[in-house]
Order: C-alpha cells, then sequence, then structure tokens
C-alpha cells in the first residue's frame, strides 16, 4: 500500500502579526479579516485571518525548492515561485516549451510529467484563443488549507489594531523646506494582530503522478513508480520545512513574528482519514474518540506544548511513517 492519506489539524499562537494583508488605502495597510460565529451564541465577529491561497503559496515554493533538489521537473515559472499554472496558452509555452499536445489527455500527461508543482497543486488552463483542440482542463489540487481563523474561544478578545510607523528624513538634502510635512517624516500604517490561530492541511497522495482529468482513463500513472514515491516524500517533506521554518505569509521582513505551536494532531492513514477541527478546544479528544470508530490504519501523533516531545519531533515521526508507508515498509 503506498498511498496514503496525511492530515494535519493545530492550534498555533501567532503574535503580531502581518501575515496576510489586503489592501493598503493611502499609507494604510489594511490585515485580512474574515467573518467567523461563535458556536452556541451565534454571534458574528470580523476576526483578523490568514487566507489558504497564503499557505498554499508558501508550500508551492517549498516544493518546488524541494523538488528541484532531488533532480524531480519544475517548469520555468513553477522553480521562480510564480504559480500561473499553465493558466492559458502562452504560459503553456513558455514553462513547458512544446507544443501544444491534440487532447485533454496527454495535455495533463505533459504537465504533469514536467512539473512537480503543478502535478501536486493542480492547474487550470483555459486556451483563450481558438482553433485549439484542448480549450479547458484542469486538475485539482492534491493537497488541502483553508483559512487560519482565531480558536473559537478567542473570537470575542481578538483585534486588529493599526501602528504607527515613520520613515525620518528631516535634515537632509532630499527635503525642501515645502515638502516637510509630506515627505520629512512620512508616516505609515500597518495592521498587526496578535491570535491564537487554527491551522489545517491535508495532502492525498492518490492521484500524484497519475492522470485524473480524463475519466476512463483516470489514474494512468505518468512517470515511474519509483518517482512517484519520491514525488510523495517530497510533498511532505516540503510541508514538515513549511511548518518548521514558518514558510508561509507576508511582510515578513519587518513584520516578523513571534510563533509558538500549542498542539497539533496528525493523522496518518492508508485513505482519507481527516483529524476533527482545532476550532474547538476538544479537538484532541475528539480525533481519539474518532479513530476508535473509523480506523484507516490510522496513526495519530499528538503533540501538547507542555508534552515531554518537541514540536518537530513529534511532527518528523510522522512524517516518518508516512514515508515508511509510501516506500511499501
Ligand atoms: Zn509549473
Amino acid at each position: 500500500m503506498s498511498n496514503i492519506f496525511f492530515s494535519f489539524r493545530g492550534r498555533v499562537v501567532i503574535n503580531v502579526e502581518a501575515l496576510n494583508m489586503v489592501e493598503s488605502i493611502g499609507n494604510y495597510v489594511k490585515h485580512r479579516r474574515v467573518p467567523v460565529i461563535v458556536p452556541e451564541k451565534y454571534v458574528t465577529y470580523m476576526v483578523p485571518a490568514i487566507s489558504g491561497e497564503t499557505i498554499a503559496h508558501g508550500y508551492q515554493v517549498v516544493l518546488a525548492e524541494k523538488a528541484l533538489e532531488n533532480n524531480l521537473p519544475v517548469c520555468k515559472l513553477c522553480s521562480k515561485g510564480i504559480f500561473l499554472k499553465s493558466t492559458n496558452i502562452d504560459v503553456f509555452n513558455y514553462s513547458f516549451g512544446s507544443t501544444l499536445p491534440n487532447n485533454e489527455f496527454d495535455f495533463e500527461k505533459t504537465i504533469i510529467s514536467k512539473c512537480v508543482v503543478e502535478d501536486i497543486g493542480g492547474f487550470l488552463y483555459a486556451a483563450e484563443k481558438r482553433g485549439v483542440k484542448v480549450k479547458n482542463l484542469k486538475r485539482t489540487s492534491n493537497f488541502y488549507v483553508g483559512y487560519m481563523v482565531p480558536v473559537a474561544e478567542a473570537l470575542s478578545n481578538v483585534v486588529v489594531e493599526p501602528q504607527l510607523h515613520s520613515r525620518y528624513a528631516l535634515g537632509t538634502q532630499f527635503v525642501s523646506r515645502e515638502e516637510r510635512e509630506a515627505r520629512g517624516q512620512m508616516i505609515y500604517y500597518v495592521e498587526l494582530s496578535s491570535a491564537p490561530y487554527t491551522f489545517s492541511f491535508d495532502l492525498d497522495t492518490k492521484y500524484i503522478g497519475k492522470t485524473t482529468f480524463t475519466v476512463d482513463k483516470a489514474g494512468t500513472p505518468v512517470v515511474s513508480e519509483e518517482e512517484i514515491k519520491k514525488r510523495k516524500i517530497v510533498a511532505l517533506e516540503a510541508f514538515a520545512d513549511l511548518l518548521i521554518e514558518n514558510m508561509f505569509g507576508a511582510k515578513k521582513t519587518r513584520f516578523l513574528p513571534v510563533v509558538e505551536w500549542e498542539s497539533f494532531v496528525v493523522a496518518v492513514s492508508d485513505g482519507v482519514w481527516t483529524v476533527p477541527s482545532p476550532f474547538t478546544n476538544k479537538y484532541i479528544d475528539n480525533a481519539l474518540k474518532k479513530k476508535e470508530k473509523i480506523d484507516r490504519n490510522t496513526k495519530l501523533y499528538i503533540y501538547r506544548r507542555n508534552g515531554e516531545k518537541s514540536f518537530e519531533e513529534v511532527l518528523l515521526e510522522a512524517i516518518e511513517d508516512a514515508k515508511k508507508r509510501i516506500m511499501g515498509q
């Protein structure tokens, strides 16, 4: 059995973060906010959040690097962290430098064989031009992420706060007397937040290295058995790096947040088995109870901040288990 389902849910306290900004209005940069409803009371709060797209971007940057390190193919754009992902003919030509395949099956095969990021993270192609055989093609991502939101108990306490910063240039030749107010001491605001956030990530390896779009041929391997295993392992190792090195989110050169993991549960299974939502305080118990009822050769790896093992130790144990299953050991 070399297919695995890897499910991660956790709670992470992130202080003074500006990881997901949505727009700037003049000199004011806004943090993303989403509506979240409190269980039982059914009151809605607008709270700071970090989008799944932010996590997916970070993950795919690490994935591209890991793939290249392991001599696996990544297209020209994905290897630079630009995830246009075969969106139209021009992008396809630039990324792969090959002629357009004549049918959907060959089209998907070409992309899978030449780009690990699009194999694992999916793509969406639309031709935009007449006279081509393949007009639309999509591949669903093999990994799943979602919004990081404050946990249930914290919803009513979380705030977003604009912080004032200034760039001081008075007394230099670059600022004239008239400009003093505007440019001599330029001020700007960046919204920051601090919250215990939820974090979710699932990886289903079933279709990695295999076609999906043409129904009667779905599951056809595109690369060798050995390379498929290698791609699955790279997908897992990229996730470990993403978490251990906090490789997601924006504005980190000047707003590097203070990050501390509170708890997490990883489930490694032979079939689909997702860890219950960490939005609820008792999610670890819920996971244990779920495993009593539903078991797909599922093994749980649980981290608690006050436990004996470190965050990295528990995470890497889970990754090791998943790797062994992929290698058929
Ligand atoms: Zn690519």
